[in-house]
């Protein structure tokens, strides 16, 4: 559930040494800070505790203190770097909006004022892991350990795993699927290529479409995306007609609905089973 109460800073200032040239990175400037932190503070403001908060004062100087002690060329990797640090900061945090403002930005002309805004915050991805081939629980066991090995990741719910047989008809050993919950700091395509490389650490070689492999990691869910481009298709296309997806994430999602089919993950299994 997203929670649209909202801590504001506004126009916090900042003498430091981010730029391109290096008279910024020497001389420094002033920067102007804007956040907004999306977060519930119902029960904070219910019960007037702060420890159910985040504390304004404090992020304030986290934000000072990072701005001072980093030096980035471009403000696009201030805002990008200081939001990620700040979300795996302060954790009842759910999402930010954060702009950088550099009114003294060395430009040559007259201007009111230019500035990188940038939104982030945490997601909720469901991901189907599969393996038919060699040692596949260790496959599977070093994928988990590698998705809980990142700041930017966390590993929430973690199905049994299943043996299935082989789907698409291509004579292979049987598989052993499960469906994992995470939440992440990582962009839907972000996270793809992440996977890619997980694949690819437990020697998947992409030979045979539907054919034998180590490791397969599919994002089938990300929050209640829609979306498709050549790379990417959320949600998953298929999983709706795959037992071995259906099946271990009914186990720990039974009650998400398919934002396309308007089926949640049990129905869509039942559905499944009744056709067979
Ligand atoms: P499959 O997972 O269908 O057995 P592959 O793992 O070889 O097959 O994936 C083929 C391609 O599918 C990937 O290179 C990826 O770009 C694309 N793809 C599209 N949507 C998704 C998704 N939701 N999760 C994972 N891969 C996806
Ligand atoms: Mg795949």
């Amino acid at each position: 559930m997203k929670f649209w109460d909202e801590i504001r800073i506004r126009e916090l200032e900042i003498y430091a040494y981010h730029g391109v040239y290096p008279e910024e990175n020497e001389k420094g400037q002033p920067f102007f800070v804007n956040a907004s932190f999306f977060c519930d503070i119902r029960e904070a403001g219910r019960k007037d505790d702060l420890s159910l908060s985040t504390n304004y004062g404090e992020i304030c100087h986290f934000i000072t203190k990072w701005m001072q002690e980093h030096t980035c060329k471009l403000v696009e990797a201030v805002a990008e770097q200081l939001s990620r640090d700040l979300l795996l900061q302060y954790p009842l945090v759910e999402e930010l909006e954060l702009e950088i403002r550099k009114p003294e930005a060395p430009i040559g002309l007259p201007f009111g004022s230019v500035s990188v805004c940038v939104r982030r915050g945490w997601h909720t991805a469901y991901l189907s892991v599969g393996s038919n081939m060699g040692d596949r629980q260790r496959y599977i066991d070093d994928a988990l350990h590698a998705l809980g090995a990142e700041d930017h990741t966390r590993l929430q719910k973690v199905s049994q795993l299943l043996i299935t047989k082989p789907y698409g008809g291509v004579g292979q050993e049987d598989f052993l699927n499960g469906a994992i919950q995470v939440r992440t700091l990582l962009s839907p395509h972000e996270l793809l290529d992440w996977l890619h490389e997980i694949e690819a650490a437990a020697g998947r070689e992409r030979l045979v479409h539907w054919g034998p492999r180590t490791l397969d990691l599919d994002i089938l869910f990300y929050d209640k995306l829609i979306y498709e481009d050549g790379r990417l298709i959320l949600p998953h296309i298929d999983m709706q007609n795959r037992d071995f997806v259906l099946r271990p994430l009914s186990e720990i999602a039974p009650n998400f609905r398919h934002p396309l089919l308007g089926l949640t993950v049990m129905q869509l299994l039942e559905a499944l089973d009744i056709e067979a």
